[in-house]
């Protein structure tokens, strides 16, 4: 991170130059620290630039220009949802930062970033990556501006975008850049070209100027795309969209790393700490994952409203049982280290171990659990519980936790009860995530999560194991409100259900509509692009703050906005003090 430890390598130059939105944690939970570290390991000297002051070109020379690349990103998230609330609001802290402290970042940080590394050194490739990058390679619906942006590519006049998990297209871009070849055709980029190949095969997605036009026409064509983006999630298919005279191509995902290469990448030098240079500024973030190990990478889930499919990719890589203990080893090595594992997980801690078992190998659904599991899926839970078994006798260790979500439709689908029956009685620190979302059958069906009455029989079976266990440990349940086919009918009756089973949610997400998901395509068409069906949308602040306060309902300082919410229902029965009313009088 800075010309003195480049000094002490011997380094005259970096030949690569990482520059993100976060602080730098070397951890192998933050993204640049894996690439970093990976490309390190292919023999290149990386250099990185973290948070810097982006109204200086100077903070972008500090460690002069790359011999190779600039690899640009705006950090672990979306550079506005990290400045501002759903509801548009500054927010005040900044888990990646130092000290936690927000406003470091710009707003559209990869294209401010791009900018100024360009200024910095011209003639310089630049490749873009991270998930706001990766979630923005076509056109996109943006929700701070509230209308179609074309692909980031150009507005960022970036080279490329290395998109999704880049160790793969990262080492193919470092080697031909290394041996002066060109970066065209590189499995997991997206490049801008002049002309494409029509003998090819690609697969042409409306244009931009179809889909950009804030008219019904320009909606449907909208609709379109996200449905063929949908229908290909995961596809070695190359997907092209023309941008004015130009077009944006997408090469298929680069394909996954093997298991094995999984492990190698964990077992690189980390020092599982922030740079010094951050001396005691707590970084949020890493104070969290510190002590947590990653099982494995991907998610078949196909939520609509959410990104990791589309992101890490919906194919499970799961690390060896051997590769995670050894890194267990490691973490309890750490001087600082109380003996807990404060997380053993993934983006769903039940896929561990998991994968497709079809003979052809994986299809294009989006989802492998929705609308019912796929009988297709190998899903036995036996490797997971081995897994939390196995570490938890390591020595030194007294608990390993499982702070990730799990899927409850994955654990009843595929007799997970041993799994569930261990998880419950040696790895729950008080509260276990789960995300049933919501509770009404057709917004489920918008959300493409499972039905209410799977989520009634998991409450059945964790109060059973409670129970039996003699356990005191709560679930800790997020729903989202103002999703894309959520009425405040369809509200009230998630505030009824609630009430009934005694659940008072802590965890409310305002949905946002992250570009690339088919709940951001239903939030801007109006439409299900699935179905064709209109959806009822929450567009104004008033309306997302009503959803939210019945919600909320449970809570005083939501009681006002309730009523209002209510009354505009025509569902006054339900203000008062009988056992059916949701607030009082
Ligand atoms: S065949 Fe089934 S398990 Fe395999 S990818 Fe398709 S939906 Fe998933």
């Amino acid at each position: 991170m800075t010309r003195a430890e480049m000094d002490a390598r011997g380094w005259d130059l970096c030949d690569i130059i990482l520059v993100t939105g976060d602080a730098y944690v070397d951890h192998p939970a933050f993204g640049p620290a894996l690439i970093g570290r990976f490309l390190e390991s292919l023999g290149y000297r990386v250099g990185v630039i973290a948070r810097p002051d982006y109204t200086s070109v100077a903070a972008f020379q500090v460690l002069g220009a790359p011999r190779l690349f600039w690899g640009v990103s705006a950090g672990n998230l979306d550079s506005n949802l990290a400045r501002l609330t759903v509801m548009r609001k500054i927010r005040r802290d900044d888990p990646y930062a130092p000290g936690g402290i927000s406003g470091g970042r710009p707003a559209n940080a990869s294209i401010v970033y791009t900018s100024r590394v360009r200024q910095a050194a011209k003639g310089v490739p630049v490749i873009l990556g991270g998930l706001e990058a990766s979630l923005r390679r076509w056109a996109y619906y943006d929700y701070w501006t509230d209308r179609v942006r074309r692909s980031i590519l150009p507005d960022a006049k970036a080279d490329l975008i290395a998109y999704g998990m880049a160790e793969r297209s990262v080492a193919e871009i470092a080697a031909r850049l290394r041996d002066g070849r060109d970066l065209h055709g590189i499995p997991g980029t997206a490049e801008m070209v002049s002309q494409v190949d029509s003998a090819a095969g690609w697969v042409e997605l409306p244009s931009f100027e179809e889909v950009a036009p804030p008219t019904e026409e320009g909606r449907a064509a909208y609709a379109r795309m996200a449905l063929q983006i949908h229908q290909r999630a995961g596809s070695p298919e190359t997907l092209v969209q023309k941008h004015g005279p130009r077009w944006v191509v997408v090469h298929p995902p680069a394909a996954p790393l093997t298991p094995a290469a999984l492990d190698k990448l964990y077992t690189l030098p980390f020092t599982r700490k922030p740079h010094p240079a951050y001396g005691n500024n707590r970084i949020p973030a890493y104070d969290m994952i510190r002590d947590s190990i990653t099982t494995h990478r991907g998610c078949y889930g196909g939520c609509a409203f959410c990104a990791i499919g589309a992101h890490q990719g919906k194919t499970i890589i799961s690390r060896s049982v051997a590769a995670i203990l050894d890194e267990i080893k490691r973490c309890s090595a750490m001087p600082d280290f109380h003996g807990t594992i404060s997380d053993l997980g993934g983006p769903t801690a039940n896929m561990y171990g998991t994968s497709c078992g079809r003979p052809e190998g994986p299809c294009a659904r989006a989802s492998c659990l929705y609308p019912e599991v796929c009988s297709s899926l190998k899903a036995d839970q036996r490797l997971a519980r081995d897994l939390l078994v196995a570490a938890r006798k390591m020595p030194g260790i007294r608990h390993v936790f499982v702070t990730s979500g799990i899927r409850f439709d994955l654990l009843e689908a595929t007799g997970g009860a041993e799994y569930f029956d261990e998880l419950v009685r040696h790895h729950i620190c008080g509260r276990l995530k789960i995300a049933p979302e919501h509770g009404v059958p057709q917004v489920l069906a918008a959300m493409r999560k499972p039905p209410p009455e799977k989520y009634r029989r998991f409450v059945e079976h964790w109060a059973a194991l409670q129970r039996r266990h003699a356990r005191h440990d709560q679930l800790n349940e997020y729903y989202i409100s103002g999703h894309p086919g959520c009425s405040l009918a369809d509200m009230i009756e998630l505030a009824r259900m609630l009430k009934r089973m005694g659940i008072r949610p802590e965890q409310v997400q305002d949905f946002y509509p992250v570009p690339l998901s088919l709940a951001a395509a239903m939030y801007y068409t109006g439409k299900d692009p699935l179905t064709g069906e209109s959806v009822a949308v929450a567009r104004t602040d008033r309306e997302k703050n009503l959803q939210r306060a019945l919600l909320l309902c449970h809570l005083p300082e939501y009681h006002s906005k309730a009523r209002e919410a209510l009354r505009e229902a025509g569902r006054s029965d339900l203000i008062g003090r009988g056992p059916e009313a949701l607030v009082p009088p």
